[in-house]
């Protein structure tokens, strides 16, 4: 496989048509997989904000102020109430906010950016990352799409890319029922294929000023496996998330 960035793609803006703009400057082909970081997909979808649209509430206030008192640092609570409003659980509060968004994605601050914004304080994900990459996709010469975020995540050190959206793939490739050299039949590999390429792209695309969010993944095949679409845990059965509600920071 190959993976190549598209070239000149401008600042993006509200309203722009992201597929016909990386169909203008690569000769696509049916089975390449575009990666789009969400950066961009949040700008053409106008998701940039100013901290004065979110003014907190009193619940906002009271989780800045104890941020602000643990870390020693200012913390604004229009953030927080930004945070909020894009999330449907708060998992974790302190030392940091850690929460699940309304599509189903675990993050940080429900990965609001603050960097890569031109125009605004906020860059919030898209609303339905999945309904995304479907959108781009439909204009696109490929058929398959996928929209990453750069988090990070537990017991490593680091960030790297994660798949937030995807459309004309599956999420996961599953070996279960195939068999390993040694003729075991595996039993739990399900191999999920779009944080894979999210990473793969997002090691090309770069976190500063390189102005590469959209690269293509050329001759990846899923092969012949059977495919799944389950990519977010769903809180049954996510017993880490489970436990993360009852942590509390104070006995750490
Ligand atoms: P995220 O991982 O989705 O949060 O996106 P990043 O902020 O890390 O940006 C990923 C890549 O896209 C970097 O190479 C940025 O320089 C680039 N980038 C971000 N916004 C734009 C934009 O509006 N236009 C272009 N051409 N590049 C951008
Ligand atoms: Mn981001
Ligand atoms: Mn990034």
């Amino acid at each position: 496989m190959e993976l190549f960035a598209v070239p000149g793609l401008p600042e993006i803006r509200e309203g722009d048509d992201l597929a016909a703009m990386v169909d203008e400057r690569v000769d696509l082909r049916p089975d390449d997989v575009v990666c789009v970081a969400s950066t961009v997909v949040s700008k053409a979808e106008g998701r940039v904000f100013d901290l004065d649209e979110f003014p907190p509430s009193p619940r906002a206030n009271e989780i800045a102020d104890r941020l602000a008192e643990r870390s020693g640092e200012e913390k604004d609570s229009r953030f927080a109430q930004a945070v909020l409003e894009e999330s449907t659980e708060l998992i974790m509060e302190t030392p940091f906010l850690l929460t699940a968004t309304r599509f189903g994605h675990i993050g940080v601050n429900a990965g609001i950016d603050r960097s890569n914004v031109p125009g605004g304080d906020l860059l919030l994900l898209p609303k339905r990352p999945s309904e995304s990459a479907a959108r781009i996709r439909e204009g696109l010469s490929a058929d398959r799409v996928v929209v990453t975020d750069t988090c990070g995540r537990p017991f490593r050190h680091g960030q790297r890319g994660v798949a937030i959206g995807w459309a004309g793939l599956p999420a996961s490739r599953d070996w279960r029922g195939e068999r390993d050299r040694d003729g075991r039949e595996l039993g739990v590999t399900v191999q999920n294929v779009i944080d894979e390429l999210a990473s793969a792209a997002n090691l090309v695309a770069g976190e500063g000023a390189g102005g590469t969010p959209v690269v293509v993944v050329r001759d990846w095949a899923f092969g012949d496996h059977d495919g799944s679409d389950s990519h977010f845990r769903e809180v049954e059965g996510d017993f880490v998330r489970q436990a993360l509600r009852e942590w509390d920071y104070e006995d750490s």
